[in-house]
Formats: structure tokens, sequence, C-alpha cells
């Protein structure tokens, strides 16, 4: 299905890569939200992000002031003369954002994921203008993803956009969210004229990762960043471990190197980058199958079994060489491979059982 896609036209924004969203994870205080705004501005950043409803996996957690943090937002768009924004989860959201004059609103991970949600949202958006930015949904489903694009451009919302901020995985692993480019990238294949952000402080979860992570998406081709960014990180009431300061945001932006007309499909520089993805794919694969080996040694050590079981070993061997065959690898390769991932699955069983 085709989405009817016009420009962000983002007052007062260049119309250049990257297109930089920053501001903390949530407004936490009048103060804290004038403070890293004025920072912010002062760097050149035009467009403010701050969490007023924040949506919280367990209750507890800090969900925001409400309606009671707008006022503050206003006052960052008065006297600072910056585009703001934030999420928006209910009609009720997008009623108070409008009301105060928010100017870009986004979905969240969380929202995208529910289809009733969504079409809510996108049903209280009827006959607005203003620009939409949906974040991946919080499970690796890109036909939920333009679900959601599609139901907002169906009530009429043009100025759309996607934020990439990673997808929720049980396993161990370097990033909060694991980055999974592949989807993305396919998103830019199917529309190419949706501006795609990427949002380093989600999907990395860490402030060291914010760096390479900003520098990989414009190597990618993305259209901007949404950086997490407060005065004052490690004090802040939600997303402490991944928020920068703004001279840290600066420094960063500072050191990109933006490459213009890179078409991810063509150049050698994609084809590398498509590698990386796979890689990072085998690498997800293989903790996975290593969670497995371990719920099995767990089982072996309940039954008294050994971990080697020989014939079992003998069977993994031999059929993954005849499957690899068949695929145009040399049975040998795939033998060496399936060998030294045996052996780790072992080591990890062994641990496992004399724990
Ligand atoms: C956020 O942007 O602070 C947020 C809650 O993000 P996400 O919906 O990506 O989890
Ligand atoms: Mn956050």
């Amino acid at each position: 299905m085709s989405l009817e896609i016009e420009k962000l036209r983002l007052e007062g924004v260049a119309d250049e890569r990257p297109l930089v969203i920053a501001g903390p994870c949530s407004a936490e205080s009048e103060e804290q939200v004038m403070a890293t705004a004025k920072q912010l501005s002062a760097n050149g950043i035009k467009i403010f992000r701050a969490g007023i409803w924040k949506p919280r996996t367990k209750p507890g957690g800090f969900e925001g002031h409400g309606e009671l943090a707008l006022p503050w937002m206003q006052r960052v768009k008065k006297e600072l003369g910056m585009l703001t924004s934030t999420e928006v989860a209910t009609p009720k959201h997008v009623e108070a954002s409008l009301n105060a004059g928010i100017d870009i609103l986004w979905v969240g991970a969380r929202t995208t994921a529910n289809p009733f949600a969504v079409q809510e949202l996108a049903d209280s958006l009827k006959g607005v203008d203003i620009p939409v930015l949906v974040k991946n949904p919080v499970n690796p489903d890109i036909e939920l993803w333009i679900g959601a694009l599609l139901r907002l451009n169906g009530a009429g919302v043009k100025r759309i956009g996607a934020i990439h901020r990673g997808f929720s995985s049980i396993d161990q692993k370097l990033y909060r969210n694991a980055p999974m480019w592949h989807i993305p990238i396919e998103l830019h294949r199917r529309y190419p004229a949706l501006p795609i952000v990427c949002d380093p402080s989600h999907i990395s979860g860490r402030r060291d990762l914010i760096a390479p992570l900003c520098q990989q998406a414009m190597d990618l081709g993305f259209e901007g960043l949404i950086v997490e960014s407060h005065c004052n990180p490690d004090e802040a009431w939600s997303d402490a471990s991944q928020q920068v300061m703004p001279q840290v945001l600066d420094f960063i932006l500072d050191r990109l190197t933006i490459r213009n007309n890179q078409e991810l499909t063509e150049s050698l520089e994609s084809l590398r980058k498509q590698i990386d993805t796979m890689d990072e794919q085998l690498l997800n694969l293989l903790t996975k199958r290593m969670r497995i080996s371990r719920e099995i040694a767990q089982y072996k050590k309940v039954h008294d079994m050994a971990v080697v079981q020989n014939n079992r070993y003998s069977e993994i061997l031999d059929t993954r060489a005849v499957q690899g065959s068949l695929c145009g690898m040399a049975p040998e390769f795939i033998k060496k491979v399936f060998e030294a991932v045996h052996e780790e699955s072992v080591r990890q069983q062994i641990e496992t059982i004399n724990k």
C-alpha cells in the first residue's frame, strides 16, 4: 500500500542532513527543561524533545508530569524559538499537545505495537496538519510499523516520518534494543520518500555508544537523529544511563562525517553495511543458540545425563554439512563452523552444570 508523503516542512530548520531533535527523556521540572533547552539552543539545536507522558514498562517509575509540563514546552518555544516535540499515546494527549502548540508529535514504540491505539490517535488527528513521527514497534515487525504509518496517513497526516529505536529481545546483548538495521533499510527501500530518523539513545541504552551509532545512521543514509540530552544526565528521572549533556551532543555532532548521495542499495559502502547487519544477525542467532544450549544443560543436570551425547553430535555435523553443500558451501567449511559452535556450546553447558 502506498503512503502519500509530504516534506516535514519544519519552520526555521534547514533542509539538510542530519535533522536533529534533542532533549531529555522526560520533562522533569521547569528548571531542568529550560536549562537543557537553553544549552541545546546555544549549540544550534532547533528541535527540542521531552517526554510529558511516559510509558513505563512497570508501574512505579516516573510517568511524566502530564499537562502540567506543557507550559514549560511553551516557554522553550517562546523564549528560545525552538520547535517542540513530545510523545502522544492517546487522543487526550493529542488534544492537550495541540492546544499547547507542540510542533511535532511522535508515537512511542509501545503504542505503535497496538493498532487500536494507533487508530484512535489517527482519528484524533483527522484534519490536523502537524508532522508526526512513528517509532518502530518494540517487536521487529516491519508490517506493524508500516501499518501505523498507513493509519495516520489514512487520516490525512501527510507530514510523516519514522523513528528507528531498535527492537527488544530477551538475549544478552550489547544494545538495549537490537538495531536490526535491515528493518529500517527495508522500510527505506519500500518508501524512499519517508524520512527516517535514528534514535541512538534507545537503541544503545548507553552513553558511550551514542557517537558510533550516530555515525552509522548517517553512513546508512538516515535523514536525522533524535538524541536524549539532559543538563544533568546522572540525575535523570528516566533513562539516565543513555542521556548525554548538551555539550557532549555538540561534540558528537561536530565530529560526524556526512556523506551525501548515498544510495543504500548500490555502493560498496552499503554492501559492507549489509555484511555488518548479517554478522549482527549471525551473532544474535548464536547468542540464542547458546541460551537454548544452557537450558539443555539444566535438563541434563536434573536428569543426570552426560554433557556430550556422541550420536547427537555426529548427527548435527552430518546434517549441517549436507544442508550447507546444498547451499553452495564446502562441506568441510560447514563442518568446521559447527565443530566450533559445538565446542563453545559444550563449554557453556559444563559451566552451567557446575554452577
Ligand atoms: C522515549 O523516547 O523516551 C521513549 C519512551 O521511547 P520509546 O517509545 O522508543 O521506548
Ligand atoms: Mn527515554
